[in-house]
């Protein structure tokens, strides 16, 4: 993965991720990114409430309501805001796993609300209907418990209102102004609400895609780890348990299994005569090259240095045979001149079939003791134990 692929929507991904989910070890850009995300809401709320306000202002032109109470309105929303916002730049709210004191903002604002229900009830439908947006904005970062707790306040204040009070709450409608007033009301607080729930779908999606990523992320980890960074063929450890899974699989299916140990001819001289970074090119296009032609069940993993074990489930002895003096060839015919003018590269394998009393041990131990036959009997060939 590049990062220049990745950087862009790992970062969205990581301010999303902040902006959902508190973390528990903040570092001094994550609080700092979280104190700017604050702003942008507390500016976005600001806005709300002077749109809440100039509406209030149409229904105090047509005097349906005294000219204080848009001013008022807009100073309490004001008053809150600024709360909030002083003690997100003091860094208070960071010692809170919501750092936006989600509860504390819905009772606060919900509260303003209900306050001017009670204040002006002839225009409450207004201000409830500003109730909804609250919820909203709050279900963004609410838990359950938190929902249930504020929807509690806000139905113990509701059914004052309604139950208790005989207050006439209504809306006005009874000029042209007042009735442009209320459906603005209506209008902006779902325009708003829309507006939020964009905002959370955007969220959910973009949680969505970075959890996408993580899992492919993973998933490439777990090959990683279990892959030879040079060559790309299984590291030690997992032909070594692949080794263990074959003799398991074949005793089971009562199939045959063949193994091989391959080791590159001279290949020291390569490295002295040509460098270390030369050897390890020869080393990976050994490999590709043997990948390009096994078979999709076999299993090829670098065991140890320029010796690979190559694992043939479903393959007796003398198919084995065939099989690895058909590599040899091929190794043995490619033109390696690319590397150096006139290199030539070859290699030695030793081959054992599975046997019933075999254990990891001594299946190895014979494909072993047969490399180094073929070695001992002039190298380019295949030998078996
Ligand atoms: P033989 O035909 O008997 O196998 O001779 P050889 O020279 O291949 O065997 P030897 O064991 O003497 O040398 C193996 C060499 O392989 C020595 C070591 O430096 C080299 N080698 C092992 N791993 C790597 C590697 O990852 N990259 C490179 N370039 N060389 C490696
Ligand atoms: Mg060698
Ligand atoms: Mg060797």
């Amino acid at each position: 993965m590049s990062t220049a692929a990745t950087s862009i929507p790992e970062r969205n991904a990581a301010e999303v991720a902040d902006l959902v989910l508190s973390s528990d070890k903040a570092t001094p850009e994550a609080v700092a990114r979280r104190a700017q995300q604050r702003r942008q809401m507390y500016i976005g709320q600001v806005a709300s409430y002077s749109l809440g306000a100039s509406v209030l202002l149409l229904y105090a032109y047509d005097g349906a309501i005294p000219m204080i109470v848009p001013s008022l309105f807009w100073l309490g929303g004001l008053m809150i805001i600024g709360t909030f916002a002083v003690l997100s730049e003091a860094g208070v709210v960071e010692r809170y796993k919501d750092h936006y004191l989600t509860v504390f903002q819905i009772s606060a604002h919900m509260t303003l609300q209900l306050i001017f229900v009670l204040a002006v009830p002839t225009i409450g439908i207004a201000f409830i209907s500003v109730l909804f947006l609250v919820f909203a904005f709050g279900t963004l970062r609410m838990t359950s418990q938190q929902a249930m707790l504020t929807w509690t306040l806000v139905t113990a204040g509701l059914g004052f209102i309604f139950l208790i009070s005989d207050l006439p709450i209504g809306i006005p409608v009874t000029s042209r102004l007042e009735r442009l007033a209320s459906m603005l009301c209506f209008v902006l607080v779902i325009g708003q609400c829309a507006f939020l729930g964009l905002f959370g779908s955007t969220l959910r999606k973009i949680l969505y895609r970075r959890s996408i990523e993580l899992k492919a992320a993973y998933q490439r980890i777990e090959e990683l780890a279990e892959l030879d960074e040079l060559t790309g063929s299984l590291n030690r450890r997992s032909i070594m348990r692949a080794l263990d899974e074959e003799i398991a699989g074949a005793r089971e299916a009562k199939a045959p299994c063949s193994a091989a140990l391959i080791d590159l001819d001279w290949f020291k001289r390569i490295n002295d005569a040509h460098g270390h970074p030369t050897g390890d090119e020869v080393l990976r296009t050994f490999a590709i090259t043997i990948f390009a032609n096994i078979r999709p069940g076999d299993r090829f993993g670098r065991y140890g240095g320029e010796e690979f074990l190559l694992l043939m489930p479903d393959t007796s002895g003398e198919a084995a045979m065939r099989m690895l003096d058909r590599l040899r060839m091929i190794v043995a015919e490619l033109d390696w001149s690319a590397f150096a003018p006139g290199m030539r590269v070859t290699i030695s394998a030793g081959v054992a079939a599975l046997r019933d009393n075999d254990n990891a041990d001594t299946f190895l131990a014979r494909a072993d003791s047969a490399l180094y036959s073929a070695k001992a009997h002039g190298r380019n060939r295949i030998a078996t134990g």
